[in-house]
C-alpha cells in the first residue's frame, strides 16, 4: 500500500541512515524522511568533513619531522582549498548515500515530518504540500542543533558556529580566537593551527578534563598539543566582546584583551525534537531536553524508538551507529545483549589520536572492581619508529579477580582505527583472550594491543583467565 511502512525513520544522520539500510538489507520496507541535508551533521558537518582537515593537518605536523626521514621541505596549509576538498567528499558520499538508499528500494521523503498518532506522520513537503504515511515502528533520530551562548552571539563571517565553518568557505583572517575545552574545540583548535593560523585557545577548564580519558592520556594529549604550538589560555570569566570593522576584542577578567579576526564557538549542541509535535502522542522529554527511553531505546510508546543525539547525551555518531543496529535488532526480534553505551567507542581526532572503550579506572572502581592494568607504549615500537610516531601508548583495565576486560585507551597515531582491536569480542571476559589469540601482522601498531594485553596477564597472575595457563 502507498505510504504504508514496516519501519519509517526521522532524521537521515549517522542513525537514520543506518537503521534504514539495516533494517532495508534485512527485507523491511522501510521509509526515511530528511528536512535539511541527507546524511546529518555527521556528514555535513561534522565528523566527515572534520576527519578530512584532521587527516591534512596531521600530514602538516608530520612535516616537522621529514628532513630527519629523508624527505625535504615543510607543507603548508591552505584552509580555503581545505574546505573545497571536504566539500567535495561530502557531496560524493552524500551521492553515495542516496544510491544505496534507492538501490535498497528505500522511500525518501524530503520533509518536515511530525507525529499525528504513534503510527502516523504528516511529512510537510518544501512545497509546502502534505503526506500523510503508516508504520507499524517509528524511529526517531532527529539529531541536535548548535546551541547559542547568550554572551557570544553567532555572527555571519566573524562569529561561527562550527556548522556555520563548514557551510560556507572559512573566513580569511589569520587572528582565530576559538572557546571550548570539549572534544570539538580540542579538535579545531589543533586543526586550525596546522594551518598556520594564530590561535587564541580560551577554556575555562583545561581540554577534555572532564572527559574519561585517564590521567597518563591527558598527559600525552597536552605534550601533543605542544609540540603541534596549540596553547591554551584559562580564563575564568569572559566579560565582553567588541566587535570593530576589521576585527574582534574580547575581554576577560584575568587575561589582557584578544584581538582577533574572527571566533570559532565549539562549545555544545543541544538535542533536537522541536518539530515533531511530541505533544500529539504525549512523548516526554528529560530535563536537558533528550527523548526518553527504556533500555530497549524504546519511548513510551513501544513502536516508537529513539537513537542517536535526539535521546543520548554521549552525541556522537558512534552511538547513533550502534543504537541503530540495536534497534533494528530488537524490532526484529534478533536476540542481542542489553544495549551498553560504554562498549561503544570514543575518539578524538586532535594533535594525536585519542579512543577509548568500556569503564576507565575511577568507573571501574566505583562499580567495585579492583582494576589491574596493562600498558605498552609506542616507543618500542619498531613500525611507530619507521613512522616517525612513537607518542602514545595502549593502556588496559581488566579485573584482577577474573581478568575480565574492563575497559581500555589507545594514544597515538591511528588510535581511532586501533581502537577495533579491542572491540574483538562481545563478551568482556572473552577480549583479551581474543587479542592473545588473534595473529598479527608485523610489524604494525597493533601489536601494542597484544604487548599491553600480554604484560597485564603476566604481571598480574592472570595467565590462567588471558591465556588459559593451566600449569
Ligand atoms: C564538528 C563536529 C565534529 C564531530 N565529529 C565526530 C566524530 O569524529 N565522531 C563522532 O562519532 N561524532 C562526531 N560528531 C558528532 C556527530 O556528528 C553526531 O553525534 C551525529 O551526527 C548524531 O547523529 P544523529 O543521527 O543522531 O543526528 P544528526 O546527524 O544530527 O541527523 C539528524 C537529522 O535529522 C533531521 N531532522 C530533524 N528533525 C526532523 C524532522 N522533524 N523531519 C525530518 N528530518 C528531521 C535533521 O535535519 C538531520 O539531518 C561531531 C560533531 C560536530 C559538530
Amino acid at each position: 500500500m502507498k505510504n504504508t511502512f514496516d519501519i519509517a525513520i526521522i532524521g537521515s544522520g549517522p542513525g537514520g541512515y543506518r537503521a534504514a539500510i539495516v533494517a532495508a538489507l534485512r527485507g523491511k520496507r522501510v521509509a526515511i524522511i530528511e528536512k535539511d541535508h541527507w546524511g546529518g551533521c555527521c556528514l555535513n558537518r561534522g565528523c566527515v568533513p572534520k576527519k578530512a582537515w584532521h587527516d591534512t593537518a596531521t600530514l602538516i605536523k608530520k612535516s616537522q619531522t621529514f628532513n630527519k626521514r629523508g624527505l625535504t621541505g615543510r607543507l603548508q596549509g591552505d584552509l580555503q582549498q581545505s574546505w573545497q576538498h571536504q566539500r567535495s567528499v561530502v557531496t560524493t558520499t552524500q551521492t553515495n548515500y542516496l544510491n544505496y538508499l534507492s538501490h535498497l528500494k528505500v522511500t525518501k521523503y524530503q520533509g518536515t515530518a511530525s507525529f499525528l498518532t504513534p503510527q502516523h506522520l504528516c511529512i510537510k513537503q518544501s512545497d509546502r504540500t502534505k503526506i500523510t504515511l503508516t508504520a507499524k515502528n517509528m524511529i526517531i533520530a532527529t539529531g541536535s542543533s548548535a546551541k547559542p551562548m547568550q554572551s557570544l552571539p553567532w555572527i555571519e563571517n566573524r562569529v561561527l558556529s562550527t556548522d556555520m565553518l563548514f557551510d560556507s568557505p572559512p573566513p580569511t583572517g589569520h587572528r582565530v580566537a576559538i572557546f571550548g575545552s570539549g572534544v570539538v574545540s580540542t579538535e579545531m583548535a589543533f586543526i586550525l593551527s596546522q594551518y598556520n593560523k594564530q590561535i587564541s585557545w580560551l577554556v575555562r577548564a583545561p581540554p577534555l578534563s572532564t572527559s574519561r580519558f585517564s590521567q597518563p592520556g591527558l598527559k600525552a594529549l597536552n605534550t601533543a598539543l605542544t609540540s603541534a604550538h596549540t596553547h591554551w589560555q584559562q580564563y575564568h570569566q569572559f566579560i565582553s566582546m567588541t566587535v570593530n570593522d576589521n576585527d574582534i576584542t574580547l575581554t576577560f577578567d584575568n587575561l589582557p584583551p584578544i584581538t582577533v579576526d574572527w571566533i570559532l564557538l565549539g562549545m555544545g549542541r543541544s538535542p533536537y525534537s522541536d518539530s515533531l509535535q511530541l505533544n500529539n502522542i504525549a512523548l516526554t522529554l528529560d530535563p536537558h531536553g533528550f527523548i526518553q527511553r527504556n533500555h530497549h531505546l524504546q519511548t513510551q510508546h513501544k513502536n516508537i524508538y529513539a537513537i542517536g543525539d535526539c535521546a543520548n547525551p554521549n552525541m556522537t555518531a558512534n552511538h547513533a551507529l550502534a543504537e541503530a543496529s540495536y534497534a533494528i535488532n530488537h524490532i526484529l526480534g534478533t536476540s542481542q545483549p542489553a544495549y551498553q553505551p560504554q562498549w561503544v567507542p570514543q575518539v578524538i581526532y586532535s594533535a594525536t589520536e585519542m579512543a577509548r572503550i568500556g569503564w576507565n579506572d575511577d568507573q571501574a572502581e566505583d562499580r567495585g572492581f579492583e582494576p589491574a592494568i596493562g600498558f605498552s607504549s609506542f616507543q618500542v615500537s619498531p613500525c611507530a619508529m619507521g613512522q616517525e610516531a612513537t607518542h602514545g601508548h595502549v593502556r588496559l583495565l581488566a579485573e584482577l579477580e577474573t581478568g575480565r576486560f574492563l575497559g581500555g585507551e589507545i594514544v597515538g597515531e591511528q588510535a581511532g582505527e586501533l581502537i577495533h582491536g579491542l572491540t574483538t569480542s562481545q563478551a568482556p571476559a572473552q577480549q583479551l583472550k581474543t587479542i592473545v589469540n588473534t595473529r598479527y601482522n608485523h610489524p604494525s601498531r597493533m601489536e601494542e594491543i597484544l604487548n599491553a594485553s600480554e604484560t597485564l596477564a603476566s604481571q598480574w597472575g592472570l595467565e590462567q583467565f588471558i591465556f588459559n595457563d593451566t600449569n
